[in-house]
């Protein structure tokens, strides 16, 4: 046994919390091994160099493209590779991902790569993909669902084990941050994934950054609480709008609407927030709240 490695139950030991390097915070991330499968690959390359040498790993799920949660694929040559068809594009084309950040020609950009160098982040060859409510057979009496859960990215999925009822929720992560700032990333997605996944009878939940949390009534709550920052976000961005004055996003730059402070990233930090503003803005077109005029928005 390793450290890093934590059977959730007495019940289910082939069924292992994977702690990523770092308590899993970025550019890090918490992984599941379920029998000979793991989910995601973000805990370090040095954790994940030890862990391949205790147990077998013959199968990757991806939770989704982003590189906290992909940048240990390089290390699992002998692996077949699985991701949802939406975000497959991107997994195989790790040059593309300034352009889904929204940073290209940016000065962030560099920042990026640099990070993205340091991971050593490479194109991976995806062999199958995931489907919504697909059940892959583990072996052992452990079967995984797919739960196809975009919003954070178009083809974000949760893995739900049948039998222990374990479930990997990966970005959807349950801490009082959400994140929805790729250009495939889409709001209105966001909570009817919320919504999706608190029809399930969850056990445990296993979060890409947060960690593990009991209890099925403790995790519709807690969905439920991750889906009200989005109420508040809206209503904070909302507060801006009037039914004369025509509002633009940029107006509401700089203002710290999603970003309470902003940190050493500053930079990105305001291009992130502009672009979840705009994910606000196209969710309130979409549903009838606002309304063009001129070259902004007004209430209709
Ligand atoms: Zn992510
Ligand atoms: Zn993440």
């Amino acid at each position: 046994m390793i450290d890093f490695v934590q059977p959730i139950s007495d019940e289910f030991k082939k069924i292992n919390f994977i702690k990523g390097a770092r308590d899993g915070k970025y550019p890090y991330s918490h992984s599941l091994l379920i029998g000979d499968f793991l989910i995601d690959t973000g805990i370090s390359s040095r954790l994940l160099r030890k862990l391949k040498r205790i147990y077998p790993i013959n199968n990757v799920l991806l939770s989704h493209w982003h590189e906290d949660h992909t940048s240990g694929n390089r290390l699992l040559p002998n692996t077949k590779f699985f991701i949802h068809p939406k975000d497959k594009f991107l997994i195989e084309n790790v040059n593309k991902f300034n352009e889904f950040y929204g940073i290209s020609n940016s000065p962030v950009e560099e920042e990026l790569e640099w990070l993205m160098e340091g991971l050593k982040l490479e194109n991976t060859k995806i062999d199958n993909l995931l489907e919504d409510n697909q059940i892959i057979k583990v072996g052992n009496g452990f079967d995984i669902r797919i739960i196809h859960t975009p919003g954070h990215t178009a083809g974000h999925c949760a893995f739900l084990e049948l039998n222990s009822k374990i479930t990997f929720l990966a970005d959807i992560d349950l801490t009082n941050f959400i994140f929805y700032a790729g250009i495939d990333s889409n709001l209105i997605d966001f909570e009817e994934s919320l919504d999706k996944l608190s029809q399930y009878d969850i056990k445990t939940a296993v979060t890409g950054h947060r960690g593990i949390i009991e209890g099925e009534k403790a995790i519709k709550k807690e969905l439920n609480d991750y889906k009200s920052i989005i109420y508040k976000r809206d209503e904070r961005i909302l507060s801006y709008f009037s039914e004369t004055n025509p509002q633009r996003i940029i107006d509401l730059k700089n203002k710290n609407i999603i970003y309470k402070h902003y940190s050493q990233f500053k930079e990105y930090e305001i291009i992130a927030e502009m672009i979840m503003i705009q994910k606000h803005f196209d969710k309130f077109n979409t549903i009838g709240l606002i309304e063009q005029k001129g070259n902004g928005y007004i209430l209709s």
